[in-house]
């Protein structure tokens, strides 16, 4: 029997945070506002206007560029892509064809091990990357159909893969490394659910081993990297009941619907022929010189893969950890920040980060940048703890009420009196009430029953709060106890 593979490639558009539109002064972002509320004559395409650039567009899409090692072009020209949709004032979008803004280049995207099969890492080599406009959004209600013209000229930047991935999973791990990308580069919100991230996979199947590249289709409309992953699974899996039978994949763009979880026929698919490229006679060239390009990149990051990389070798930590801590930025910069004010263990910061301080994040619904607990904070919060002036459940409430109050740890500490009581004397005066008090315990321990001291202890603790150190209770008791 014939083994197949699936030969994939994916396009994505990318929704870039600049604050204005590519070519107007509207806002870029107008998620949730009125339809047709954010528009102007340039964006809806009135006669007697011109576009005008916006550089920041470039600037951010150099910096993707070189994220995916692409070549970044000295000069690149803006066409026209002409088709008719309702949802295209124009009558044409404004994108590049002929010499876009970047070429080649790849992205390495490791595969975590599965079932059977151990993790590799695979690499996507990247074709092209383009700005270009987004066109606006039609939709069907009350039989007739209506048109918002709001996402007209929001900057996009389109990166083409080239057909490299092989399985469904490569294609939604590669999208998940991408998302993470956007965010720590800080060019696009990249949120699937709001199109900030937008993804169509070109999909076929070939004999294992061979390398012809077989009729392929067009998955459109997944709004979700989940989605992504099983509409690829599903025409895979057509396409090879096909290829059985005998019968032949057309060149079908496929629509996916994700309340039924499956596909449907759009149409045929067009060519590029269809769209009459020319050069847009509006725009001059985009050219940037190699030190406009240079400086652009100036503040490039360290990547978030390096960064792992780096964490394990460096602060030795697992590579669960070093995982957790660089998948997003601001978090592994602050795990760093609080390593080198604590100078202790590692792991140590890594825990409170990934546990308590996550945790936190969750509840409250904050970010990295909200933590009012700053790493230096953290750092102070492990060395109250190092030298047992607070124990580890004071420690986790301190995180809190450092959140509420945006006090320091030390003031919580302070002003609440939630410092350890090591002093001898206080904790001595506690055990010998406890002892006088419950003379049938202490007879017990006596006879030996050496198990209740741990009950004398937490008596201790709970009379003075939590605050005594329990390792300074318990030599305290086990003194009076033996008298
Ligand atoms: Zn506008």
């Amino acid at each position: 029997m014939t083994t197949y593979e699936a030969v994939i490639g994916l396009e994505t558009h990318i929704q870039l945070n600049t604050n204005t539109k590519i070519f107007c002064s509207c806002k870029a972002d107008s998620w949730g506002a009125e339809a047709n509320s954010n528009v102007c004559p340039v964006c809806t395409g009135l006669p007697g206007v011109l576009p005008v650039f916006n550089a920041a567009v470039a600037e951010k899409g150099v910096i993707l560029a070189h994220a995916m090692h692409a070549d970044v072009q000295n000069v690149s020209i803006f066409d026209r892509k002409n088709y008719f949709y309702p949802d295209l004032p124009k009558g044409y979008q404004i994108s590049q064809f002929f010499k876009p803004i970047a070429l080649g280049g790849y992205l390495d995207v490791p595969i975590p091990a599965e079932g059977d099969n151990e993790a590799y890492s695979r690499k996507v080599g990247i074709n092209r990357l383009h700005l270009e406009e987004d066109a606006g959004k039609s939709k069907h209600a009350y039989g007739k159909m209506q048109v918002d013209f709001n996402r007209c000229g929001v900057p996009l930047v389109e990166m083409v893969t080239e057909p490299d991935i092989r399985t469904a999973k490569e294609a939604s791990q590669y999208l998940t490394r991408l998302r993470q990308l956007l965010r720590w580069l800080g060019i696009s919100e990249a949120d699937m659910e709001k199109g900030h991230l937008r993804c169509d996979a070109n999909v076929s199947i070939r004999e294992k081993g061979s390398n012809v590249l077989n009729t392929k289709t067009e998955i459109k409309n997944v709004n979700s990297i989940a989605a992504v992953e099983e509409a690829i699974v599903k025409e895979i899996a057509r396409q090879i009941k096909l290829a059985e039978k005998g019968e032949e994949v057309r060149p079908w763009t496929l629509e996916w619907d994700d309340d039924a979880g499956e596909l449907r026929k759009m149409r045929s698919k067009e060519t590029a022929a269809d769209y009459r490229y020319f050069q847009e006679p509006d725009l001059l060239e985009v050219k940037l010189s190699d030190k406009e390009i240079a400086n652009m990149l100036k503040d490039f990051p360290e990547m978030p893969l390096e960064r792992c990389q780096r964490f394990e070798a460096e602060y030795e930590l697992p590579t669960y950890d070093a995982e957790v801590l660089t998948a997003d930025r601001v978090l592994s910069e602050y795990f760093e920040t609080a390593i080198k004010a604590y100078g202790g263990d590692a792991k140590k910061v890594s825990n409170w980060v990934m546990n308590d301080i996550s945790r936190m994040m969750n509840d409250e619904g904050i970010s990295a940048e909200q933590l009012k607990l700053t790493p230096q904070g953290l750092a102070d919060m492990l060395k109250m703890l190092d030298e047992k002036k607070i124990n580890q459940s004071t420690a986790k409430s301190v995180l809190r009420k450092v959140q509420e109050s945006g006090k320091t740890p030390e003031q919580v500490v302070k002003e609440e009196g939630l410092g350890l009581v090591s002093d001898d004397s206080a904790i001595r005066t506690v055990c010998e009430k406890l002892i006088a008090d419950n003379p049938k315990e202490v007879e017990s321990y006596r006879a030996g029953k050496d198990s209740l001291i741990g009950w004398f202890v937490g008596q201790v603790m709970r009379e003075m709060r939590g605050k005594a150190d329990p390792g300074v209770a318990r030599e305290v008791l086990q003194e009076l106890l033996q008298g």
